[in-house]
C-alpha cells in the first residue's frame, strides 16, 4: 500500500510515567497491529529519566515517530509546593503553545488522541478540524465519578469528604467518601480547580478510549452507556481498548540483576514491593514495612525510595532519578539480616518482567491503574497499599468480592501507619496462604 493509504494519528500524553506508558503502548499498538503511522508528541519539560529512556529507545517500530515539543520555562509559575495535577496542567498548557504549528507541520494528522490532562488541545484541534479522542488512563469507575463531578460541584455545598453518605454515582456503585481521590478532597485547592476544568471539557472529545476491557468493568461501562444522566451531559461514545500494558521492560543492568536473582528463587515465593512511579513512604512507615517483611521471613524484591514525611508522591517528577542508599534509612542491620531472602532495588525496577516471572507470588502495590492491569494480566495477587490520587478507590474495588484479588492491610485504630505485625500477617497470607482467586 502506498504511504498515502496509511492512516496518520497523533498521540499526546501528559508528563508522568503512569500516563506516558499506556499512551505509548497505545501508539505502538496502532503501528504494529493496525498499520497506522503515529506521531507521538513528547512533552520534554520536566521529563523524567524513565520517560526519556522509554521514548528514545533505539529500536522503535517504523512509522512510530517521536516529536519532542520544545522545552518551556516553568520557573515563576510552579514551585515545590504546587500540587502534581496543577504542575502537570501548567506544563501541558505551556508546552502546547506550539501545538497548532506542529500539527500543521506534520501534515494535519487524521486524529489526535490525548490524555486526560491535555484538554487544552481540544481548541486547537477544533480550529484545524482534527477529530480528538480522549484516552482515560484510570478505571471506568473513576471516569463515571469524574463525569458526574461538574454536577456534584454545582449541587453540593461544602466538602465532598464531609458528606454523610457514600457518593451515589449514576449507574455505578457508590464511592465511600474516604476513598475519594485526592484531587477532590479540598475544593478550595488549585488541584481541584484543574481537575474540574479538564473533566468539564472531556465531552468535547469525539470518543473516550478506556484502558480496560469489557468484562473487567462491564457494569460500570453499561452504567455510563445506559444511564440517562450521561446522555444529558453529552458523554462521548466509550471504547474499551485495554489492557494496554507494557510488553517488555528495557534490559538494563538493574533489570538483569533482578531477573538473575529471581531465577534462583522457588516458584511463587517472592513478594514484589513497588509503589508506582511516584510513591514514597514516611520514615515511620518505611521502618514498619521493613520490620514486617523481615518478620514474615518471606522472600522479596523491594523497589526502595528515600522516605518523605511531606508527600506520598516524592518521586513523581524524578522517576528513576532517586538514586539512593537504603542503608541510610532502613532499620539498622535490616540489609544484613535479610541478605539471603531480599533484593533491594533503589528507585526503579523492571516491573513487568518481575510480574511475569514464575518466582513472583504476590505484589505489594499502591494500586495505580497501570500496576493493577499488569498484575491482573499476570494473575498476581495483590497487597493493596494505596497512597495517592484514586488509588484508595482501586484498592477497595480490588479487595471487593467481585474482584477478590487483593487483601487490604489495616492500621490499628488511631494510628496513621500500618504496623509491622499487620504487614507480617498480610505478607504471610498472600505468599503462604490462599493466593487470591484469579
Ligand atoms: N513502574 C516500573 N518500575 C517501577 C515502578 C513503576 O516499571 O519501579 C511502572 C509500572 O510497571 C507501571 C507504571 O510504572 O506501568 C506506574 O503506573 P501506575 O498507574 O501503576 O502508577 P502511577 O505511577 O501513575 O502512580
Amino acid at each position: 500500500i502506498s504511504n498515502k493509504a496509511v492512516p496518520h494519528i497523533s498521540v499526546l500524553a501528559s508528563p508522568g510515567m503512569g500516563h506516558v506508558i499506556p499512551l505509548w503502548e497505545f501508539a505502538k499498538h496502532l503501528v504494529t497491529h493496525h498499520g497506522f503511522k503515529v506521531s507521538f508528541l513528547n512533552i520534554t519539560t520536566e521529563a523524567s529519566e524513565a520517560q526519556n529512556q522509554l521514548v528514545h529507545s533505539s529500536n522503535l517500530p517504523r512509522n512510530l515517530h517521536v516529536i519532542d515539543l520544545p522545552q518551556v520555562d516553568l520557573s515563576g509559575i510552579v514551585n515545590d509546593k504546587t500540587s502534581i495535577v496543577a504542575q502537570l496542567s501548567v506544563n501541558v498548557r505551556e508546552s502546547l503553545r506550539c501545538l497548532k504549528s506542529i500539527l500543521v507541520e506534520i501534515g494535519n494528522p487524521q486524529a489526535l488522541v490525548i490524555d486526560l490532562f491535555c484538554t487544552q488541545a481540544f481548541d486547537v484541534c477544533k480550529e484545524l478540524s482534527i477529530p480528538t479522542y480522549s484516552f482515560f488512563t484510570a478505571s471506568t469507575h473513576l471516569l463515571a465519578f469524574s463525569l458526574y463531578l461538574p454536577k456534584l460541584d454545582r449541587d453540593v455545598e461544602g466538602e465532598f469528604v464531609d458528606l454523610p453518605e457514600p457518593v451515589q454515582v449514576p449507574g455505578c456503585s457508590p464511592i465511600r467518601t474516604e476513598d475519594l481521590l485526592d484531587q477532590v478532597r479540598d475544593r478550595k485547592s488549585e488541584e481541584y480547580r484543574w481537575y474540574l476544568y479538564h473533566l468539564s471539557r472531556i465531552n468535547m472529545a469525539d470518543g473516550i478510549l478506556l484502558n480496560t476491557w469489557h468484562d473487567l468493568e462491564s457494569d460500570t461501562i453499561r452504567g455510563i452507556r445506559e444511564d440517562p444522566f450521561y446522555k444529558e451531559v453529552h458523554t462521548p461514545p466509550l471504547y474499551p481498548v485495554g489492557p494496554l500494558i507494557k510488553e517488555i521492560d528495557p534490559l538494563n543492568e538493574t533489570a538483569v540483576q533482578c531477573l538473575t536473582w529471581l531465577d534462583k528463587q522457588p516458584s511463587d515465593s517472592v513478594l514484589f514491593v513497588a509503589l508506582g512511579s511516584g510513591g514514597t513512604l514516611t520514615t515511620e512507615q518505611i521502618t514498619e514495612l521493613a520490620w514486617g517483611l523481615e518478620l514474615s521471613k518471606q522472600r522479596f524484591v523491594w523497589v526502595v525510595r528515600t522516605p518523605s514525611d511531606a508527600s506520598s508522591t516524592g518521586t513523581f517528577f524524578n522517576v528513576g532519578g532517586d538514586v539512593n542508599d537504603p542503608k541510610t534509612y532502613l532499620p539498622e542491620g535490616f540489609i544484613e539480616r535479610t541478605r539471603e531472602v531480599g533484593l533491594l532495588i533503589p528507585s526503579w525496577a523492571p516491573q513487568m518482567e518481575v510480574l511475569k516471572h514464575r518466582s513472583t507470588g504476590a505484589f505489594l502495590s499502591h494500586c495505580g491503574w497501570n500496576s493493577t492491569l499488569e498484575s491482573l494480566a499476570h494473575g498476581v495477587p495483590i497487597i493493596a497499599w494505596p497512597l495517592y490520587a484514586e488509588q484508595r478507590m482501586n484498592a477497595t474495588t480490588l479487595a471487593h468480592d467481585q474482584f477478590g484479588v487483593a487483601v487490604k492491610p489495616v492500621a490499628e485504630p488511631g494510628k496513621k501507619v500500618i504496623g509491622r505485625k499487620e504487614t507480617e500477617r498480610v505478607v504471610r497470607l498472600v505468599i503462604e496462604g490462599e493466593k487470591g482467586r484469579l
